[in-house]
C-alpha cells in the first residue's frame, strides 16, 4: 500500500514506532492507514533484502520481515517481538542490530580477547558479567584461551566494552605488561623509577613504607633503591602495568602519582572506589584514578564478612552493610541483600597499633546487647557495627580510631604548603605536640603529622620541645570552620588479606 507522509501529532501519534528499526518517530514519519503501519523517515529508504552481510553474521543474504513476530534471536539469544531478518534455508532469525555485533573485543571482566560464536560447547555456562544463565545453543562472546562466555547483550555495554572491534587487530603477544626488567640477580629497573632498585630484606626495627600501597614495611622482601629512599614491597614492585576493571570499560595503566613535593592540593589523589586520600601508586585512565587495592577488588571477591562471592560492582548508591553509609561504586551479592563500599571491602583484616602490642583481628559485629567501649578514644561502640578487636585483651576499638582517614598517605611523602615543604612524619614521640597553629592547650593526639623538611629547630614551643610538628589546615568553607587536614592514625599495618 501507498505510504503517507504525515507530520507528529504529539497527541495522536504519541508513543508511535517505527516498524522497522523500533524508535519512537519524531516530526515526520510514513504510515500506512490500511495496515495501521508506521515507519520513521528514513527507515523506508533501507533496503529490506540485506545483500552484504558479513560472512561471519551469516554466509546468505538476510531479509527483515515486516510481520511482526515472536523469536528468540540467534545472535543474542533474547527473545522479544519485533520485525527481525531471516534466511528461511537456514532457519537462522536475528535482530537487525544484531547483525552488527563486534566479531572480537575486550571485556573489562577478563584478561583476554573474547570473539562472538554462534553456540558454545556442551555444558552450563554463567555469564561473566550479569552471572545470570547463558543458553549454550544461542550466540555469545567466548574466550578461545579459557573457559570464560558473556552475553551478547552483556558484553557490549558501554560500561563493559571500551567500543573498540579487534577482529582485524593482531593480538600483540609480547604485550609490554611487565613492570620492571632484570638488571641482574635481584637487581631490577621498575618503570616508573629512574634508578635501579635492589631486593632486600628489611632489618627488624627499620620501618619504611612502600611507594606503591603507602603501608609500611617491616620484614618482608623488599626492592629498594641503590641510590635514594624509594622502596617496594616485591609483591608491589610485581604490580602490572595495565589492567583492567570494572569500573571502567578502557583499560588502566599504573601510574606514579603523585611526586612528593607538590602543592597541598596535588600531591595526593582520592580513589575513585573507596574515596580515601592516597599518595601510592594509582591505576588511572583519564579521569578514573584508583589505588592499588581497589583497582585488585575486580571480578568474584570473597569477602569474610558474608558467605557468598560478591560479584556485581554497582554504580548506584546502595547502604553498606559494613559502615551503614550510603555509598557508591558498591560490591553486591547476587544472592541476597548484601552490599559493600570499596572502603569497607579493602579494610585491612588484621591491623597492628600502638595502644596494643598483639595484632588486631577486624570483627564483622556483633550480636552482643548493649554498648562496648572503644578504648582509644574512650568513646562508645556499637557492636553491631564493625569493629577491631584484641582476642588476647578482649579490647575492642572503633576502625576509624586504629586506622585513621588518611591511611594511604605515605609517611616521607611530602608537600609545598606556605613555601615550605612540609613532610609526613610518625608523631611517636612520648609526649605529644602541640600544633604550631592551634593553642598550646591543643595537643595531636594523631600519630601522623607534619614537620618542616629539614628543618629541626623550627619555632620552638616552650612547653614541649616539639618544635617541628605543625599541623596543616584546610578552610573548610562549608561549615565556615578550620579543620585539621593530615591527622593520621597510626596504621602499622602487618597484613593486607583478600
Ligand atoms: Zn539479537
Ligand atoms: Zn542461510
Ligand atoms: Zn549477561
Ligand atoms: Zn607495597
Ligand atoms: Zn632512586
Ligand atoms: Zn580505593
Ligand atoms: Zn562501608
Ligand atoms: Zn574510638
Amino acid at each position: 500500500h501507498p505510504l503517507k507522509l504525515l507530520e507528529f501529532d504529539i497527541v495522536l501519534d504519541f508513543g508511535k514506532t517505527c516498524r522497522l528499526c523500533g524508535e519512537k518517530v519524531e516530526r515526520l514519519f510514513y504510515h500506512c492507514f490500511l495496515c495501521d503501519i508506521t515507519l520513521c523517515r528514513l527507515c523506508p529508504s533501507i533496503p529490506l533484502v540485506i545483500d552484504d552481510v558479513p560472512k561471519k553474521v551469516h554466509e546468505h543474504s538476510l531479509t527483515q520481515v515486516m510481520i511482526k513476530v515472536s523469536f528468540t534471536c540467534d545472535a543474542c539469544g533474547i527473545c522479544s517481538d519485533g520485525f527481525p531478518c531471516v534466511c528461511l534455508p537456514c532457519c537462522f532469525i536475528i535482530h537487525r542490530d544484531c547483525t552488527k555485533l563486534p566479531r572480537v573485543i575486550h571485556v573489562n571482566r577478563h584478561d583476554h580477547r573474547v570473539s562472538h560464536t554462534y553456540s558454545l560447547c556442551i555444558g552450563d555456562w554463567g555469564c561473566g558479567v550479569c552471572r545470570k544463565g547463558i543458553d549454550r545453543v544461542y550466540g555469545a562472546y567466548s574466550c578461545s584461551i579459557c573457559r570464560y562466555a558473556v552475553h551478547s547483550k552483556c558484553a557490549t555495554r558501554t560500561d563493559v566494552w571500551d567500543g573498540v572491534e579487534l577482529e582485524d587487530i593482531p593480538e600483540d603477544e609480547n604485550e609490554d605488561i611487565d613492570p620492571y626488567e632484570v638488571i641482574s640477580e635481584g637487581v631490577i629497573r621498575h618503570f616508573l623509577h629512574e634508578h635501579d632498585l635492589r631486593l632486600i630484606i628489611e632489618k627488624d626495627g627499620n620501618v619504611s613504607y612502600c611507594y606503591a600501597c603507602t603501608l609500611p614495611i617491616y620484614c618482608d622482601p623488599c626492592y629498594a633503591c641503590m641510590e635514594c629512599r624509594f622502596v617496594l614491597h616485591e609483591a608491589c614492585a610485581k604490580l602490572r602495568k595495565k589492567l583492567r576493571h570494572e569500573l571502567q570499560s578502557h583499560q588502566l595503566i599504573l601510574c606514579l602519582n603523585p611526586r612528593p613535593g607538590q602543592a597541598f592540593k596535588d600531591g595526593y589523589f582520592s580513589c575513585d572506589a573507596c574515596h580515601r586520600r592516597c599518595t601510592g601508586f594509582c591505576y588511572k585512565y583519564k579521569r578514573i584514578e584508583l589505588d592499588i587495592r581497589c583497582a585488585q577488588v575486580s571480578k568474584t571477591f570473597n569477602h569474610g564478612s558474608h558467605p557468598h562471592p560478591l560479584f556485581s560492582i554497582s554504580t548506584a548508591f546502595k547502604k553498606c552493610t559494613g559502615c551503614g553509609r550510603s555509598d557508591k561504586p558498591v560490591m553486591s551479592c547476587i544472592e541476597c541483600v548484601f552490599d559493600l563500599c570499596f572502603y569497607c571491602a579493602t579494610l585491612p583484616v588484621e591491623a597492628r597499633h600502638k595502644y596494643d602490642c598483639h595484632p588486631l583481628s577486624l570483627c564483622y559485629g556483633e550480636n552482643a546487647k548493649g554498648l562496648y567501649w572503644c578504648e582509644i578514644c574512650e568513646r562508645e561502640l556499637n557492636p553491631k557495627e564493625w569493629f577491631y578487636t584484641c582476642n588476647d585483651y578482649g579490647s575492642t576499638l572503633h576502625v576509624n580510631c586504629v586506622l585513621g582517614d588518611y591511611l594511604h598517605v605515605r609517611p616521607g611523602h611530602s608537600f609545598k604548603y606556605n613555601d615550605n615543604e612540609v613532610e609526613v612524619v610518625a608523631n611517636d614521640h612520648p609526649t605529644r605536640p602541640s600544633c604550631s597553629l592551634h593553642s598550646r592547650e591543643w595537643r595531636c593526639v594523631h600519630p601522623f603529622v607534619f614537620k618542616r623538611k629539614n628543618r629541626i629547630d623550627w619555632r620552638k614551643t616552650p612547653i614541649f620541645d616539639l618544635s617541628t610538628v605543625i599541623g596543616v589546615t584546610e578552610l573548610n568553607a562549608r561549615k565556615g570552620s578550620f579543620i585539621v587536614v593530615f591527622v593520621l592514625d597510626s596504621p602499622n599495618i602487618s597484613k593486607l588479606h583478600f
